[in-house]
């Protein structure tokens, strides 16, 4: 059997033998006898999304170790997709980041019950902090994004996340997803993160790294006595982009200047891709913000969506942190 497959029927069989005692399957939970936060760390929202799944299972057997490490407070790790996740795909019938809404009809999907689940699961509790982890089967990018007004998200992610690129995005952008559940409609501050590739060890590292930072900064635990895997560089900058515009990749796509590469000036009306039966043009001065392997000859592949990302810099952080004017994003998998 192909190892991944192996690697991922093990992390299941783990889901199942240490499944909180509570009715929502495939649900860990760490819980400490004094109150405290409430957390809720999710990986395999798209079920080929593997490393985010391993990151998770590494820390709750931590605490199954050492519960004493959980000073105070409940830690849940969902797993969003088992089905999927066993199937080794990203989704079954729909995707799952799709099903968080109102229509009754699409309960009859498999993503579609298990969202349900999820909801009526979690309708009554209240979460201090969500981290939706994802990763990229294809390519090495590293974004975290969450909602324009989260009162305190940077000053969050400053204390917790080297990442360095963040995107915000305001209103219905992430319509129907994990993300716009909990933030949007729950009103938690809640973290889509794109941790890396799914097959490198750093995407793993990303995860779980941030998953104990988040419990540092809620003082769930004591700092430094969960070590960090810690193998990815801290990077030294923060950007921060504005998501503007949803872009469908079109037959026949192409960047008119092929040498595009994050930060890459884009003039209002500027003709900046075309395809078969037209081209793309900025609606406002953007810059781009795109993942190093998106240039391959693959191009196509890798674009299922592209965004546009405008930052007017209203954020205020350490000046040596430069913030960019405005970006436009591309990118293989992203949260949504
Ligand atoms: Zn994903």
């Amino acid at each position: 059997m192909h190892r991944e497959k192996i690697k991922s029927l093990n992390y299941l069989d783990y889901f199942q033998e240490n499944q909180a005692d509570v009715s929502l399957k495939y649900l860990l939970q760490s819980k400490s006898p004094t109150e405290g936060s409430k957390v809720l760390f999710v990986a395999g929202v798209h079920g080929d999304e593997t490393a985010p799944v391993a990151a998770l299972i590494k820390l709750h057997k931590i605490f199954n170790a050492k519960p004493e490490l959980l000073l105070k407070g409940t830690t849940s790790f969902l797993l969003a997709n088992p089905i999927a996740f066993k199937k080794g795909m990203r989704y079954v019938q729909y995707d799952l980041n799709r099903c968080f809404q109102e229509s009754v009809e699409d309960v009859s999907t498999i993503e579609g019950k298990r969202v349900s689940s999820i909801r009526e699961y979690f309708a009554k509790t209240e979460f201090d902090i969500v981290l939706d982890l994802h990763s990229m089967l294809v390519g090495e990018f590293r974004l975290v994004i969450f909602e324009k007004n989260q009162v305190d998200s940077i000053n969050y992610l400053d204390k917790t996340s080297d990442i360095g690129y963040y995107a915000t995005y305001q209103n219905n952008f992430t319509h129907n997803s994990l993300l716009s559940e909990f933030s949007n409609k729950k009103g938690v501050q809640t973290f889509g993160i794109e941790c890396g590739n799914n097959k490198s060890i750093k995407t793993v590292s990303v995860a779980f790294d941030q998953m104990v930072r988040t419990l540092e900064y809620l003082e769930m635990i004591q700092v430094d006595s969960i070590p960090l895997m810690g193998r990815v560089e801290k990077t030294d900058f923060i950007q921060i982009f504005d998501i503007r515009e949803t872009i469908k990749p079109h037959p026949g796509f192409n960047f008119v200047d092929p040498d595009v590469k994050t930060g890459s000036y884009i003039k209002k009306g500027q003709i900046y891709a075309t395809y078969k039966n037209g081209y793309n043009l900025a609606h406002e001065n953007l810059n781009l913000l795109l993942p190093k392997t998106s240039l391959e000859k693959t191009i196509k592949k890798l674009v299922t969506l592209l965004r546009f990302i405008d930052s007017k810099g209203k954020y205020s952080i350490n000046e040596n942190k430069k913030l960019p004017s405005v970006a436009f994003f591309v990118c293989n998998c992203l949260i949504f």
